[in-house]
C-alpha cells in the first residue's frame, strides 16, 4: 500500500484520482475504475505497489518495439488490474482478477530488485508491460527513475490513457511509449472497453513524443467486424502520419478468439495486408503485420534504397543495415532509437 501521487481532496473526505484520464472521484473505502486506488480516510493509496504478477526477460521486440534497441532483452514487469475492461484483452487473467488481493501469492518486487534483476538477466532496460502500468503508477515511478540512474532503457506498454499530468510526471524518466490506438471512433472504444473519451489518449501520445522526446510505437489488434473497416484504419494511419510523422511505426496485429470475444474468427491475414496497403497509401513507412509469424513485413527495409535493415523471425532478431538511427547503405532516417542515436535518452 502507497499513497497515490496523483490525487486530490474533495468535500466529504472524497478523493479524486488524476492518474488516468477516468479520473474517478471515489469516496471513503471505496475504489476506483480500476480497483486498485482505494480511498481509506480521505486519503487515496495504490494497493498493489510492487506487487508483480509477471516477471521476464523478454526481448524488446515481444512489446512490440521494433525500432527501439532492436535485439536486447527488456526486463519486463506486469502487475494487477486495468483501467479498460477490453472484451478481447488477452491477460485478462492478470488484468481483471476475480479476487480482491490477487496478489496473495504472488512476489514483491521492490523497484531495487527489478534493477538488479534486469542487470543480472542482461537486459537492456525495464518494461512495464502484460497490464496497464498507470495502475501501478508509483512504482513504475520510482523504478524508472532508478532505471534512469543505473542507464537502463524505459519502456511503458499502455493504453495510453494517462493523464497528461501523470505523463508529465514520469516522463523525463521514460524513453518509450508503445501504445494501443484500439480504433477510430467512438462507437468501438465503447463497445469494446466502455470508454467514452478515447480521443485524449492521441493527445497523450502526442505529447509523450513532442514534449518528453519518447519513441512511440503504435499497435491496433484487428478484430474482424469491429475496427477491420477501412474509416477506422484509414483514421489511425492518417492520424500517426499528421501527429506522430510517417516514421512512426505502425503494428496491426492478428486478432485471435477468446475471453468475450471467442465468437468472432481469428483475423484474415487478407485483412492485415489491406491494412498494410492502407498505411502505405497513408504514406507510413514502417507497417508491420503481427502475430503472423514469417510474414514478410516482419523484417524492416529501407523505404528510400529498399535494403534490408532488420531481418526478424518470430524473435529472432539480426540487424544488418543500421548505423544509428540510419540506414548504412543509402543515409536515409529510419527512426531508430540505439546506443549510438540522437534520440536514445534525455536526462
Ligand atoms: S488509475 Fe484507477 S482510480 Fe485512478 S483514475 Fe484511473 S481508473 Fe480511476
Amino acid at each position: 500500500m502507497h499513497e497515490a501521487t496523483l490525487y486530490e481532496k474533495l468535500p466529504g473526505s472524497r478523493v479524486r484520482c488524476n492518474t488516468c484520464q477516468w479520473r474517478c472521484s471515489i469516496s471513503p473505502d471505496k475504489f476506483g475504475v480500476c480497483r486498485m486506488y482505494q480511498n481509506r480516510n480521505g486519503v487515496l493509496y495504490n494497493m498493489n505497489y510492487a506487487q508483480a504478477s509477471s516477471v521476464a526477460a523478454d526481448p524488446i521486440e515481444k512489446k512490440p518495439l521494433f525500432h527501439f534497441f532492436p535485439d536486447t532483452l527488456a526486463f519486463s514487469l506486469g502487475g494487477w488490474g486495468c483501467n479498460f475492461h477490453c472484451q478481447d484483452c488477452q491477460n485478462w487473467q492478470i488484468s481483471c482478477p476475480e479476487t480482491g488481493e490477487p496478489w496473495r501469492d504472488s512476489q514483491k518486487v521492490q523497484p531495487r530488485a527489478a534493477i538488479e534483476l534486469a542487470k543480472r538477466h542482461q537486459c537492456r532496460g525495464i518494461a512495464w508491460t502484460y497490464n496497464e502500468p498507470s495502475i501501478w503508477f508509483e512504482y513504475t515511478l520510482d523504478s524508472a527513475k532508478l532505471a534512469k540512474e543505473n542507464n537502463l532503457y524505459t519502456v511503458y506498454v499502455t493504453n495510453g490513457y494517462l493523464t497528461p499530468e501523470a505523463l508529465d510526471t514520469i516522463g523525463p524518466y521514460l524513453d518509450a511509449w508503445r501504445v494501443d490506438i484500439k480504433g477510430f471512433s467512438d462507437s468501438f472504444y465503447r463497445e469494446l472497453a466502455k470508454v467514452t473519451h478515447w480521443r485524449g489518449i492521441l493527445e497523450v501520445a502526442k505529447r509523450a513524443k513532442a514534449k518528453w522526446n519518447m519513441h512511440v510505437e503504435v499497435i491496433t489488434n484487428i478484430i474482424p467486424t469491429m475496427n477491420d473497416d477501412e474509416q477506422q484504419l484509414e483514421g489511425i494511419a492518417n492520424w500517426i502520419r499528421d501527429e506522430l510523422g510517417e516514421l512512426t511505426p505502425w503494428h496491426v496485429t492478428r486478432f485471435y478468439p477468446h475471453h468475450h470475444m471467442r465468437h468472432l474468427p481469428p483475423t484474415p491475414i487478407s485483412t492485415l495486408e489491406h491494412a498494410y496497403d492502407i498505411g502505405q497509401k497513408a504514406g507510413l513507412k514502417f507497417i508491420y503485420a503481427g502475430n503472423v509469424p514469417g510474414h514478410k513485413s516482419e523484417n524492416t527495409t529501407c523505404y528510400s534504397c529498399g535494403k534490408l535493415i532488420v531481418e526478424r523471425f518470430g524473435y529472432q532478431t539480426k540487424v544488418v543495415g543500421l548505423e544509428d538511427s540510419r540506414c548504412k547503405f543509402c543515409g536515409a532516417e529510419l527512426n531508430f532509437r540505439t546506443l549510438g542515436s540522437k534520440g536514445g535518452h534525455h536526462d
